[in-house]
């Protein structure tokens, strides 16, 4: 059973390693956060800590990527990189940061979506061209990718990494000619899919920064300022964390140009509909961040009203499965003016290694990242919600916990809809057949988790809560009605 959603099958069974993860068995029932992308321009003759800030503001978006961080600073004439695998203080360990000087840079935490995780494929990326030096950290997938590279190898392009976003850098400088303006400009004709990028740039002419976002909106992008210097962050709580006050999201098929002269922004054929992922607001944004004038925290507790509005059952207690279902039950519970509780004590301080334990010690470990407070939960009748439901091997675990306490009955609500099909512009889902809700009705899962009851938000019930002043959302992954054509046979691995 612990074996079964153990993430690391090179893993000689039954060894010691400090690579066992005890908190893996969760993450390997959650869709994937995508990656995180951050850049700062600092105006010409201020005294800013660019490094700091950088590190920081990665910091504070290390939930969208775990496996690998990265920084590139220019100092006006050269690119300097910095980057490697695991968390960001790990990463910039030591005086890493003190030879990381300059006047602007670009940083990344990544998930590996396309590529494999390894080094090679660590952003940002950095290459010469024609017009000097060009850094890049690319948030999202290409979705044509494929077609893309032929193309740039008929061409003579060579390629170091397998990730699609070393083909973006190519194709960026393959259209450089006049600018790189004007460069990334035509390669946005050219690429379809879900982008967020940051470039820097740097030449004997002079620097500048980039903040790129798709035609169709898919990832988020935003922009804020410290007095005269900008910064470009995924969300807005990095920009929080580094003391900048929030200007703007990037808009749909905005370049946003930031130099020593300041702002220019360009806007290239948009989408007729933005399709934001909605997922963002369900799952991976964190709660303290603002995207497109919603506020996460907020969206979620809403999510768990409409689910109120939609599904009441007759429980005790409303308990969340900490931390993504917390906000959506409470909203749930303030609905109904049911008691709301912590029922699960989740433990914050697992690391990435851990000894592995022997077969015996196995549950007792899964119980180091959860634990079920018996005095709370004993006889009652509960409502349990969480986000969302991917394959269901957590709930099954969690629900067997919560029986060993003496819970009476329990419950499962989601805050958002079925989960019926992958994604292909920048998260990692379970390939479709492991995707519990396309294979199993809802008596089936009840069974297969040991639930009493399963409620799921409503789609129309999801997308009203955004009512009319929202541009349009993806929600492919609920109603497999894709923004963007896919290719055949898409997987993670079928896009490098
Ligand atoms: S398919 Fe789902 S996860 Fe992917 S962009 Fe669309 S809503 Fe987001």
């Amino acid at each position: 059973m612990f074996n079964e959603v153990t993430p690391n099958p090179k893993r000689p069974e039954g060894t010691r390693t400090q690579n066992y993860n005890p908190g893996a068995w969760w993450q390997a029932d959650k869709m994937k956060d995508e990656c995180g992308v951050f850049g700062i321009y600092v105006h010409p003759g201020m005294d800013v800590d660019i490094t700091q800030l950088t590190y920081f503001g990665l910091y504070a978006l290390q939930h969208r990527g775990q496996e690998s961080a990265g920084m590139a600073v220019t100092d006006g004439q050269n690119i300097k990189l910095h980057k490697g695998m695991g968390l960001v203080p790990d990463v910039f360990s030591g005086n890493v940061l003190n030879d990381l000087t300059g006047l602007a840079s670009i940083g990344h935490v990544r998930y590996s979506t396309t590529g494999a995780s390894e080094i090679v494929n660590a952003q940002p990326l950095v290459f010469r061209h024609r017009r000097g030096m060009l850094g890049l950290a690319h948030n999202g997938n290409i979705t044509n990718v494929n077609v893309l590279r032929e193309i740039l190898y008929s061409h003579g392009a060579i390629f170091q990494s397998t990730t699609d976003s070393e083909v973006l850098v190519n194709l960026i400088a393959h259209h450089s000619q006049h600018s790189v303006e004007s460069g990334i400009k035509k390669a946005m004709i050219d690429i379809e899919g879900a982008y967020s990028l940051v470039v820097l740039t740097t030449s004997a002419l002079t620097s500048a920064l980039y903040a790129v976002r798709d035609p169709h909106g898919f990832r988020p992008l935003c922009l804020g300022k410290i007095g005269e210097t900008w910064v470009v962050a995924s969300e807005s709580c990095a920009l929080d964390t580094v003391g900048a006050t929030f200007v703007r999201d990037v808009q749909p098929g905005e370049i946003i140009r930031l130099d020593k002269d300041g702002l220019t922004s360009l806007q290239t054929q948009a989408a007729a509909k933005s399709t934001f992922c909605i997922f963002e607001y369900i799952y991976f944004a964190r709660p303290d961040s603002t995207i497109d004038n919603f506020h996460v925290s907020t969206v979620r507790r809403e999510m768990g009203r409409q689910l109120a509005r939609e599904y009441q059952v007759d429980a005790d207690l409303v308990i969340p499965i900490p931390d993504s279902g917390t906000s959506a039950a409470r909203g749930y519970a303030e609905e109904l003016n049911m008691p709301f509780e912590e029922g699960l004590m989740k433990n914050r301080y697992i690391g990435r290694t851990f000894i592995q334990p022997s077969q015996q010690m196995r549950d007792l470990a899964i119980r180091l990242k959860l634990n079920p407070m018996r005095e709370v939960l004993a006889g009652k009748r509960v409502v349990m919600v969480d986000d969302s439901l991917v394959r269901g091997t957590t709930s099954k675990r969690i629900v067997k916990m919560l029986r060993d306490v003496g819970v009476k009955e329990v419950h499962l609500l989601l805050s958002s809809p079925p989960v019926i099909g992958s994604c292909y512009y920048g998260i990692d889902t379970s390939n479709r057949k492991e995707l519990i809700a396309a294979t199993k009705s809802v008596a089936e899962i009840c069974q297969a988790v040991g639930a009493d009851g399963l409620h799921y938000l409503s789609l129309e019930g999801l997308l009203s809560i955004f009512g009319e002043c929202t541009g349009g959302f993806c929600s492919a992954c609920f109603d497999k009605k894709y923004p963007v054509e896919i290719p055949n046979n898409a997987g993670k691995f079928s896009l490098e």
